[in-house]
């Protein structure tokens, strides 16, 4: 059985193992000068690739989220961490966060590719594969040559991440083969909002609630985050940003409008987000109101609302003006912005959209092309920060090479 893989990201690189395990010779196309690029920079270099705390349901999105549970209960975060212990590389669970033991993406990469050497894989770099041909079974045509395929795995994740020259074209060859696929979008990305004022608060990150409020085709929606927010001279990111980044692009794709709003002031609900009011605000009687806005918030922050709400930071704290300083804790706990772009694809961490769940089986095999795999990002499925995305990719790469490997259908021309 001669299998092709098209891309030697993640997802790929474990079709070839559980693959070429099963007896089959595997040739990975890749286009870049060498495989597993993207792994090296995921999760800051260490490489955040699972989760503890894993539903799918919760953690993913999808056209068709309930497909997923059944490709996550034959491989899923216990298999995983099988995948790689029993094989020799160590993980560690920070809060629930897999990582490997060494901290460093770099292990995760050598142990995949050590794990190829000694399989009957090899993968050709600087190949891109241009088109796939429609004699078969598989012809699959490169800027390198042809070769031929029993079966095909197409792994070819997306953009995200990727500057222009790099652009993939995995959907564009799914798309000629028949098969639907979403337009992709950014997800996992910072927002770009409204206002000339953001570059005066570059560089603050701080706990905040963040809501995403959406008009549109999702009219009425809501979603929210709490977690470390930083602030740059063009809007918000940090991860409750990036978990929420993928429902503005769908609204602003859809023509629909977006508002974040930010309540810097997470920890503290109603009354007793009033009551730390009212005492800060009797402690500082007779100090300044830049002391006052201060002493409970960033700096850059509270100078910011302090002007928003027109009240002078060098003014004097009094009893009379307490409805003024009022205004300002509001401000703080709710100041809206409108959200006018995502990040492009290239500066976010993974897209959304992609091949429809609804061309492929449980085997992810097309069902309009017997023999043709998908697997990884190139699918519609999505993962929240924290490793999800990393465990999709060994999910439905593990299957796909599985599924390719042990299948005996006969593959007829199409
Ligand atoms: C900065 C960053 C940090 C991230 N951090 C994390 C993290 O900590 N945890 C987590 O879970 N996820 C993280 N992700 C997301 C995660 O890296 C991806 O979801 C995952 O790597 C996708 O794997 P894949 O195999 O589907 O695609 P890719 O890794 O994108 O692999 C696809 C491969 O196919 C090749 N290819 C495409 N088209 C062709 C063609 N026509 N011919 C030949 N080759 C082709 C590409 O060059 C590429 O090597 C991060 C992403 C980024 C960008």
């Amino acid at each position: 059985m001669q299998i092709g893989i098209i891309g030697g990201g993640a997802s790929g690189l474990t079709a070839a193992i559980a693959a070429a395990g099963c007896g089959a010779e595997v040739t990975i196309l890749e286009c870049r000068d060498r495989v597993g690029k993207k792994i090296l920079a995921t999760g800051n270099g260490r490489c955040n690739l699972s989760n503890l705390d894993f539903d799918p349901l919760r953690d993913y999105r999808s056209h068709r989220p309930d497909r997923l549970p059944g490709f996550f209960a034959r491989f899923g975060v216990s298999q995983t961490i099988d995948f790689f212990e029993s094989r020799g590389l160590l993980l560690t669970d920070r809060d629930g966060y897999l990582y490997p033991r060494s901290l460093q993406a770099a292990a995760v990469l050598d142990f995949l590719l050590g794990e190829l050497s000694r399989l009957p894989v090899r993968a050709i770099c600087g190949c891109r594969v241009l088109h796939i041909g429609t004699q078969g079974p598989f012809c699959v045509e490169t800027d390198a040559g042809s070769y031929r395929f029993d079966r095909l795995i197409m792994a070819c994740g997306s953009d995200a991440g990727l500057t222009g020259e790099h652009a993939q074209m995995g959907l564009a060859l799914a798309g000629e083969l028949g098969i639907q696929w979403y337009p992709p979008l950014p997800a996992l990305t910072a927002l770009r909002c409204e206002g000339g004022f953001w570059k005066g608060l570059a560089g603050v990150r701080c706990q905040a609630r963040v809501t995403l409020s959406l008009a549109g085709q999702k009219r009425g929606r809501v979603y929210t985050e709490i977690g470390e927010v930083q602030l740059t001279e063009y809007g918000i990111s940090g991860i409750p940003v990036f978990q929420l980044s993928r429902f503005a692009a769908e609204t602003l794709d859809a023509g629909g409008t977006v508002t974040a709003s930010l309540d810097f002031l997470p920890e503290y609900d109603g009354e007793v987000g009033r009551a730390l009011f009212d005492r800060q605000f009797l402690a500082c009687r007779g100090k300044t109101a830049g002391e006052l806005g201060c002493g409970m918030l960033p700096k850059k922050v509270a100078l910011f609302l302090l002007r928003l709400c027109h009240i002078q930071a060098e003014e004097i704290v009094t009893l009379r003006e307490r409805e003024r300083f009022q205004r300002f804790y509001e401000k703080a706990r709710r100041f809206e912005t409108k959200v006018m772009q995502t990040n492009p694809l290239s500066q976010s961490q993974v897209s959304m959209g992609g091949v429809s769940l609804d061309e492929v089986d449980d085997t992810l095999c097309a069902k309009r092309r017997r023999g043709l795999y998908f697997c990884g990002e190139m699918l519609d499925v999505d993962g929240r920060c924290g490793g999800y995305n990393l465990q999709w990719a060994w999910t439905s790469g593990y299957l796909a090479g599985l599924s390719a490997a042990k299948s005996d259908e006969k593959v007829e021309k199409p």
